[in-house]
């Protein structure tokens, strides 16, 4: 017995250890794909709800590693946000977010608002703002045509309410659009949809996939969306994948909606074919 559990503490130590071993392994990779740019970014249509035109987009990283193929920004972002490297994934993709807008510009096609996830680490941290300002101006883009997505979790993260406050402000000075992403995924409060001052509400996909069928879900939903609408807020719901789903949130008031079905995240050039009829690249 007691080597039996001598060697069931030695196996989880063993796995502990691999488990470390290939996460700074992984970390050492993703520090040389951020060098060779292997580091991509997809866009997700959000549609409009009331007549499935493409309005806007989500910019999302993916990471294409050359022998194991794809890997989550589920599996790596969490380890970017522990390092710091965060930041140049995120100076990254909203370079990348400039560049496609600049281009849509130039081809006169019209242009749809995209937006980019804030990390929590942007923060503590709100310098990033000034790198985000020159970028803008390199590529001559009016901020309005960015969104921001601060994920609801920052709230409950030791961050004081007040200091998000003036961080949405601040934003918003700049002239950038500002989301609440994720809402419902913990434990929000409707009464943050009336104290920040944001622009839109991403109703977060647990929320819809694991509690629709409930009617009780389907009420909140449905108080929620009239809310935003009565306090001027826009709303999205996420990961959105069944017909009856998107039946009821245009039912429900829901603006735009983002999820598979519609369109998954798509390649640049992908996406423009979906979005404008033509690639523009
Ligand atoms: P998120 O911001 O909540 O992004 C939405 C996620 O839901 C994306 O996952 C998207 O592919 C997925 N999704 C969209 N529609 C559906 C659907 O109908 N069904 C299902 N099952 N999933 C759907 P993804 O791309 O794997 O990203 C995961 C998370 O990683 C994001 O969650 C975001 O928090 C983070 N992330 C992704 N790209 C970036 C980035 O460039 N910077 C930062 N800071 N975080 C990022
Ligand atoms: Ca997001
Ligand atoms: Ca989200
Ligand atoms: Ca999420």
């Amino acid at each position: 017995r007691k080597s039996a559990e001598k060697s069931y503490h030695n196996t989880c130590t063993e796995s502990i250890k691999n488990r470390q071993r290939d996460m700074t392994t992984m970390l050492y990779q993703l520090e040389g794909a951020l060098e060779r740019r292997e580091l991509e970014m997809y866009l997700q249509p959000k549609v409009c709800a009331e007549n499935g035109a493409v309005a806007g987009a989500e910019a999302l990283v993916r990471w294409k590693h050359p022998e194991k193929g794809f890997i989550s920004p589920a599996t790596f972002i969490p380890l970017c946000e522990e390092n710091g490297l965060i930041c140049q994934v995120d100076l990254l993709i909203f370079e990348q977010v400039c560049r496609c807008l600049s281009r849509w510009r130039e081809a006169g096609v019209e242009l749809v608002p995209v937006s980019v996830n804030v990390s929590r680490q942007h923060f503590r941290d709100p310098e990033f703002l000034s790198e985000y300002k020159r970028i803008l101006e390199t590529w001559k883009v009016p901020p309005e045509w960015i969104e921001l997505e601060i994920t609801e979790s920052i709230m409950f993260s030791g961050s004081e309410f007040q200091y998000v406050r003036d961080f949405i402000q601040t934003l918003h000075k700049i002239g950038f659009t500002c989301s609440l992403d994720d809402f419902g995924s913990g434990y929000s409060s409707l009464s943050l949809l009336k104290d920040l001052p944001i622009d839109c509400l991403k109703l977060d996909r647990q929320f819809i996939i694991s509690r629709f069928e409930e009617q009780s879900t389907r009420t909140v939903i449905e108080m929620i969306m009239d809310l935003a609408r009565k306090l001027g807020i826009m709303t999205v719901a996420e990961g959105v994948e069944l017909e009856e789903q998107v039946s009821f949130l245009r039912e429900a008031g829901c603006d735009l909606i983002q999820g598979f079905y519609f369109s998954r995240p798509l390649p640049v050039e992908e996406f423009e074919r979906y979005a404008f009829g033509r690639s523009l690249g």
